[in-house]
């Protein structure tokens, strides 16, 4: 597997990513890539995390794709867009964003996005059944929502989850959203950075926070789009480890992977 693409790449403005728009390109161009995706977590006017670009810098970002896009012209292909949160107060926002960018990449971190409480609410921290298919919900509205050109680290929710089969909710989060995903024709991310992260031990089990096989051998089931994403927060990050190891865990849970992403432009 020789994948040349990568739709899920970060920028500095986000304060907790490396490196300029030319940074990544270059490290791309190196690889040989033939497009490349801008993702940043886009500001929020809810959530104040600190792990996102502030509003006045979104024409920073903007303008710093749009130069280096020209810049780079006829050797790679580039795409603007925004790694943000599903909720269905937002949906103007999104509309918003599309005049700027190509694509919008669904990334939930959350359960509530309209709340300064963090706690029980960030997608990591997940136990109750009950949360696990609130997360599947949002997922589930937001891929029908249309607005979204793939799911970013759709399996998140799972990294407190040791035994899956074992948890009924979990499975039924599972179902929800790779039906839908599958139904309404939206990739799903198998993301790299959740290798990253590292590995879980928990309850006599070690699994990297994401991406999780009983997701994936779903998701393969219902004939899901699939895309893999280094999710990149720093340009090293485009073909590093986590890479490699993502492509072992492919070949050897037997997921098909869809090279390019669909994207209007
Ligand atoms: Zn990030
Ligand atoms: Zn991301």
């Amino acid at each position: 597997m020789n994948i040349k693409t990568n739709y899920h790449t970060h920028h500095e403005l986000c304060k907790h990513a490396e490196g300029t728009a030319e940074d990544y390109v270059k490290k791309a161009l190196e690889l040989g890539f033939e497009e490349l995706g801008f993702s940043d977590h886009a500001p929020s006017r809810t959530l104040k995390d600190n792990a996102r670009m502030d509003f006045e810098d979104l024409p920073v970002y903007l303008e710093d794709l749009e130069r280096t896009a020209s810049k780079y012209k006829g050797r790679i292909k580039i795409y603007k867009g925004f790694e943000i949160e599903y909720s269905p107060k937002n949906h103007d926002v999104y509309d918003w964003l599309l005049q700027k960018v190509d694509y919008l990449a669904l990334g939930q971190h959350f359960l509530e996005n309209h709340t300064r409480k963090f706690d029980g609410n960030y997608v990591f921290r997940l136990k109750k059944g009950k949360d696990l298919v609130t997360y599947a919900k949002i997922v589930t509205e937001a891929i029908f929502s249309g607005y979204f050109a793939f799911v970013a680290h759709p399996d998140i929710f799972l990294s407190q989850i040791p035994s899956i089969e074992d948890n009924s909710d979990a499975l039924r989060a599972i179902n929800m959203i790779t039906q839908a995903a599958a139904k309404a024709g939206v990739p799903l991310e198998f993301n790299a950075n959740g290798i990253r992260r590292g590995v879980i031990h928990k309850q006599g089990k070690s699994y990297y926070h994401y991406p999780r096989k009983a997701f994936f051998k779903q998701a393969e089931k219902h004939g899901c789009k699939i895309i893999l994403s280094s999710d990149a927060h720093e340009p090293d990050n485009l073909h590093d480890y986590a890479i490699d190891e993502a492509k072992r865990l492919i070949d050897e849970w037997g997921i098909t992977i869809e090279e390019k992403l669909d994207i209007r432009s």
